[in-house]
């Protein structure tokens, strides 16, 4: 088996693959003081993620991993643990240092190889069915595949104000993507003053998308998405309830893929960060100009590239959101990695893109 390369794996920066890593190599630092971990390390593996692709010598490697729970040594090792923000309800991650008995490690390494045997799994089999609907996409004419994501807001601090004795800072939004289709591809980017990240508002951001896909001369029957996968953003029943009403409303399959999470950036980030770039420039050669708004420093940046750009308003986010019910949230909605609505308007999901479909039922 080919070793993935670090490209098509995006940049890992997630617990899940970060802590079983880091406790494979404090055993690697550990083998000349201890004959017997020398004695259980694999010669050629210097990397768990490309160890755990191959079952039967990660179960191997699990066996004799158990051999050391009858040592009497303690072990010092760190890991990333996700604590409380003080004074906000974010998670952030901080590296803890610990002392245990190595029994007791050697249960939460083998713990953390399992959760990362699946993870891996995901990770691969949503990768692939992406990349099997971009190239569907290009081969084909009624299927249009949009990769989209949130930037972290942008910060416009003008320099003009800057310079002056009161200092002024305005957050822009940016909905970032990339869109595949036969008649041609392209990045967008979806701006606006409203700081607002909840689904409503990334559907506002894609009408303008929308709209095009209407007028394409060769009909769109089948639309899909991908993206990261944070239930608050992107994989929620306010994002099921949109889908469907644009699947009936418009008679087009709608599919959403959602990467793993922790491995869902991509072209939508890079598209994301070179609006940043345009506008950044934007704003340092006009330094006697003043934005006033979101709309305002796109129509000049829109001077200077091919990406499509777009503004949307808090008003049209609002208006929008008035026409959703009282949605019931759907069961295993955060184990899911794909949803697919019918024409029809039935929903149908899974847990991997290549498991099994089940129906889901809904109440709007
Ligand atoms: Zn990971």
């Amino acid at each position: 088996m080919m070793k993935p390369m670090a490209s098509d794996w995006g940049t890992c920066l997630c617990v899940i693959c970060l802590n079983p890593q880091m406790k494979f190599e404090k055993l690697v630092n550990l083998k000349c003081r201890y004959s017997i971990i020398k004695s259980i390390l694999i010669e050629d593996v210097s990397d768990i993620t490309a160890l755990v692709a191959d079952e039967i010598r990660t179960n191997d490697f699990k066996h004799d991993l158990a051999r050391l729970k009858s040592e009497k040594f303690t072990i010092t090792y760190s890991e990333w643990t996700k604590k409380k923000n003080e004074g906000s309800h974010m998670f952030i991650s901080t590296k803890t240092t610990i002392t245990s008995p190595i029994s007791d490690f050697v249960d939460k390494f083998t713990t953390e190889i399992e959760d990362l045997e699946k993870h891996i799994d995901r990770v691969r089999q949503q990768f692939r069915a992406a990349k099997k609907a971009r190239e569907v996409a290009l081969e084909e004419e009624n299927v249009a595949t949009i990769q989209l994501d949130w930037s972290e807001n942008y910060n416009l601090k003008q320099a003009r104000q800057e310079k002056a004795s009161y200092y002024y800072e305005q957050h822009i939004s940016i909905l970032s993507g990339y869109v595949w289709m036969k008649d041609g591809c392209y990045s967008f980017g979806s701006v606006s003053d409203d700081t607002n990240h909840m689904f409503e508002a990334a559907w506002t951001g894609l009408q303008p998308i929308f709209d095009k896909l209407k007028n394409n001369p060769s009909r769109i029957t089948t639309i899909i998405f991908i993206s990261d996968s944070p239930v608050s953003q992107f994989r929620n029943k306010t994002t099921f309830f949109f889908l469907k009403q644009y699947a009936v409303t418009n008679q087009t399959t709608m599919k959403w893929i959602y990467l793993e999470a922790g491995h869902g950036k991509g072209v939508a980030d890079a598209s994301g960060a070179t609006i940043k770039r345009l506008m950044d420039q934007t704003v340092a050669f006009h330094p006697d100009e003043s934005y006033r708004n979101a709309a305002d420093l796109i129509n000049e940046v829109k001077k200077k590239t091919n990406i499509k750009l777009f503004t949307y308003s808090r008003e049209e986010i609002d208006s929008l959101k008035k026409n959703i019910p009282s949605l019931t949230a759907i069961k295993g909605t955060a184990s899911l990695h794909e949803v697919t609505v019918k024409p029809d308007g039935a929903l149908y999901g899974k847990d991997t893109s290549f498991g099994t479909e089940r129906l889901l039922k809904l109440n709007f």
